[in-house]
């Protein structure tokens, strides 16, 4: 396994694996990687011959009063698990090679970033838009591939890949779970004991709302106070949105119908945890 900091670098390896004839898949990732991460690079191989994983936290989707600065960066544990999993390239460059100048060009995908996240996060899909972009454009994979854990960040990054004509195909991933249900994210670190099981309640309130589905309830209010009903059993789980959106528009819906997605976002301490589900009843 190869590693490049520098951007120089990266395109040379990638030059030297397409003469080989080889398709490239690129996994981004900020690092402190789990078995999701992993799961898209098992993804990335099987569909393609040269996988790159980028590591970097990227500085512009982060607000003034995120976790930037604290966000877990195990480079040497992260570089072994990319080599055990047979990545071929991992690129991990600093801040100063990805972002020289001060940034003043973004890629911004407008509406569909507006509700869920993007309304707590104001001007985080704004920095995802852009870093993918650039890691695109430095990278030039035939296929990106992204964790459905980020629902919004999956829909938001095949919508610019549309939009832009960008030459690349998106492959979305199953939510790898821990075994209480919880989603893995990097985040979870940051999570005492008690915490990660009071966080399991998260999953629990969406497979309820499943069930829910399952037999026939079709109204998102109902749906909604009951998945908020059962996140208030834990007193550690403060709600930041339970939404049930068109999976198209990402705008609230009011009865279900086509596919949807539900989505849950809360913090528990000063740790903040997403999760969702696809619905679809076509
Ligand atoms: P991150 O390092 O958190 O930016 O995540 C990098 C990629 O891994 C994103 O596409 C995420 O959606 C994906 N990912 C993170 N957690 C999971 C998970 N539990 N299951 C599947 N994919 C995930």
């Amino acid at each position: 396994m190869k590693v490049s900091q520098t951007i120089d670098s990266v395109r040379e390896k990638v030059k030297d694996a397409r003469k080989q004839g080889k398709t490239i898949g690129l996994v981004p990732t900020m690092g402190a990687l789990h078995e999701g991460h992993i799961s898209l690079v098992e993804a990335a191989r099987k569909k393609c011959d040269f996988v790159v994983v980028s590591i970097f936290v990227n500085p512009t989707q982060f607000g003034p009063a995120e976790d930037f600065d604290k966000y877990p960066r195990p480079i040497e544990d992260d570089l072994k698990k990319c080599e055990q999993a047979g990545v071929d390239l991992v690129f991990n460059p600093s801040p100063n090679e990805m972002y020289p100048e001060k940034v003043i060009t973004w890629v911004n995908v407008e509406k569909i970033t507006e509700n869920l996240c993007g309304s707590s996060r104001p001007g985080h899909f704004r920095g995802v838009t852009t870093v993918c972009s650039k890691l695109f454009n430095i990278v030039t994979p035939d296929m990106a591939f992204f964790g459905q854990k980020d629902a919004q960040q999956s829909i938001v990054i095949k919508r610019m890949v549309a939009d832009l004509n960008m030459p690349l195909e998106i492959v979305v991933c199953p939510i790898i779970r821990e075994e209480n249900g919880l989603a893995m994210s990097s985040r979870n670190k940051y999570l005492s004991e008690q915490e990660k099981e009071d966080a399991s309640y998260i999953y629990k309130s969406l497979q309820k709302c499943m069930e829910m589905i399952d037999s026939g309830s079709r109204e998102t209010e109902t749906l909604i106070n009951e998945m908020r009903t059962i996140l208030k059993a834990k007193k550690s789980i403060k709600v930041e949105y339970i939404s049930i959106v068109d999976e198209k528009t990402l705008e609230n819906i009011d009865k279900i119908q086509g596919k949807s997605l539900a989505a849950i976002a809360v913090r528990i301490g000063s740790t903040r945890l997403i999760d969702n589900f696809p619905i679809d009843i076509t």
